[in-house]
């Protein structure tokens, strides 16, 4: 039998006509290093508008893809909602990629138009003549952009357009945006997201099962829009009239904490380096950060310690969250169950997260087998639902892709209650004496040491087990502790074998362009002799 439902498409256009007819007055507030810009809804939708028309003006129609190499500011906004609703393809580009990344993800996704800001012409010059897709570039603020030939000026492109932009009826399948893989070995790949994807996503973010965003929320958007849409953060807060602070490049723990203290957001989402330093900084100077109702923290695994801080501190609950550019990125977040309260809640809000309606989860074993969802058996998370990709763009590798599912690469259980917990990496776990050390757990019990600010570990080549940990630790300043010691600080944390034998003190743990620990760095400083390294000689057996 046939529904009688209307059958609308689900479409990015939707979400702009929402936010502009409902919220109107909500806000967007963009820092510019002293103090605020502020836009309302409605006149984003206008400049929205405009942009779309000034793009049509310089012959962008359906398909064509836009880049942007932008930080977080109000202009970003406007091209996430117009370029989409007009039939284009909103790419955002990382800007922190090397020069031959830059080149590689412009040329691949044949960007024809890029707006690009003017703090970052430089980084952005340095490749423009090897991108022959690229027939403009639109500069958004002030500054010498010369480095970068003819260019042209967000606001004269808004003057081209009309004040009125008739958007398109679409498929709701088609491409909407598009993001790369921050990918540490071999190209970037690309991910398409859909209007159906990036509908239905956005509505997840709402959902108190998630990030719960609503029209009294003040969001302040850490997470870069170059990453995974800054986890769907814009879209979600402008369909639900949530006000928008951008940080634009100013993402340093002092001037984050001044938005906060000035804007008082309640809700905001960043990776756990970032919220780190906000809290070493905030500790150290008495700042309030009392206005969060809860911090999104995700991307990598985030620290108990980090996590506890916070609520003790500020009453601030940070909510650990998962995902991946491949998943929109929404996958799952940490909320405990009903009744969970305590210690009890702690023992679920330091797992991954629970998985999201939308999106299913399962564990595959070594064999390739699916796993049971008992909570202990550890295989590598594969994952599929309408905004998970099911393929990359313009390339047929299938080696992610295992019927139907998503192989995440990351390795760990699943329990009945949906809760998974990542152990590891499946290119990061450590392989010593035919048993696995999860080097995220060891980095987690490292970094509960009050003398450490953060702590990375690696697996280095061993001949006796194969692989042996290899911890690289960065103290609090003027903290003075040996390896002994924090062995001992481990005994009875984690099993005898983990505990590393091999110790590093570093000044900083080398990061991804997305703010993650970046192992293969440490890994190649090692190979190459470039690590002071103490060996403990610990005896190893297998408790
Ligand atoms: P990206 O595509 O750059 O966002 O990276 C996605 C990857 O980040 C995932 O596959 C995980 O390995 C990692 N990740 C994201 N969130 C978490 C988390 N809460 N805990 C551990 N790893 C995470």
């Amino acid at each position: 039998m046939q529904s009688t439902m209307q059958e609308a498409p689900l479409l990015v256009r939707e979400i702009l006509r929402h936010g502009k007819q409902v919220h109107g007055r909500s806000e967007v507030a963009t820092y510019d290093g002293s103090s605020f810009r502020r836009g309302s809804f409605s006149e984003v939708a206008l400049n929205a508008e405009r942009l779309a028309s000034g793009l049509a003006s310089l012959g962008i129609g359906n398909g064509d893809r836009v880049g942007t190499f932008c930080f977080n500011h109000q202009e970003h906004l406007e091209a996430y909602l117009a370029i989409p609703s007009m039939g284009a393809v909103l790419h955002t580009l990382n800007v922190r990629l090397f020069p031959e990344q830059l080149r590689y993800v412009i040329d691949h996704a044949g960007d024809r138009v890029i707006i690009c800001d003017a703090t970052l012409a430089p980084a952005l010059s340095r490749v423009l003549d090897e991108c022959p897709s690229v027939e403009q570039v639109v500069v958004v603020g002030e500054g010498d952009t010369s480095c970068l030939g003819a260019t042209m000026s967000y606001e004269e492109l808004l003057e081209r357009g009309e004040p009125r932009y008739d958007w398109p009826v679409l498929d709701e399948r088609q491409a909407a945006g598009m993001c790369y893989t921050s990918g540490t070995t071999g190209n970037p790949k690309g991910v398409a997201y859909s209007h159906r994807s990036t509908y239905l996503h956005s509505l997840a973010s709402t959902s108190t099962a998630t990030i719960g965003i609503s029209s009294s929320d003040r969001a302040l958007v850490v997470v870069p829009q170059f990453h995974a849409n800054a986890w769907g953060l814009p879209y979600a807060a402008w369909l639900a009239g949530a006000d928008l602070i951008m940080p634009r490049q100013f993402l340093q723990a002092e001037p984050l904490v001044r938005i906060i203290e000035a804007e008082r957001p309640t809700v905001a989402a960043a990776v756990p380096t970032i919220w780190n330093e906000v809290l070493r900084y905030a500790q150290a100077h008495g700042s309030d950060l009392s206005s969060f109702r809860t911090i999104v923290c995700g991307g990598a695994a985030v620290p108990e310690s980090l996590m506890r801080a916070f609520d003790e501190l500020y009453g601030v609950p940070v909510i650990q969250a998962w995902g991946m550019t491949e998943t929109s990125p929404l996958g799952a977040v940490a909320v405990p169950p009903r009744g969970a309260t305590g210690e009890e809640a702690w023992t679920y809000r330091r797992k991954t997260g629970r998985v999201v309606f939308g999106v299913e989860a399962r564990v595959v074993d070594i064999q390739g087998n699916v796993a049971a969802r008992d909570g202990s058996t550890i295989g590598e998370f594969e994952v599929r639902g309408p905004w998970v990709t099911g393929s990359y763009f313009a390339d047929t590798s299938t080696d992610r892709f295992h019927d139907g599912w998503l192989r995440t690469g990351d390795v760990g259980t699943l329990d009945a209650l949906g809760y998974l917990d990542i152990t590891d990496r499946t290119k990061d776990v450590i392989k010593t004496g035919g048993e696995w050390i999860s080097s995220v757990e060891l980095e987690n019990a490292l970094m509960a040491h009050p003398d450490v600010f953060e702590a990375a570990v690696v697996a280095v080549p061993d001949a006796r087990w194969d692989e042996r940990p290899l911890a690289c630790v960065v103290l609090n300043e003027g903290a003075d502790i040996s390896p002994s010691e924090l062995e001992g600080f481990l005994e009875g944390r984690v099993a005898r074998f983990w505990v590393p034998d091999r110790w590093s003190f570093i000044d900083e743990v080398p990061k991804t362009s997305v703010g993650k620990f970046d192992k293969k760095v440490l890994r190649a400083r090692y190979a190459e002799g470039n690590l002071d390294v103490v060996s403990t000689d610990r005896p190893q057996d297998r408790s």
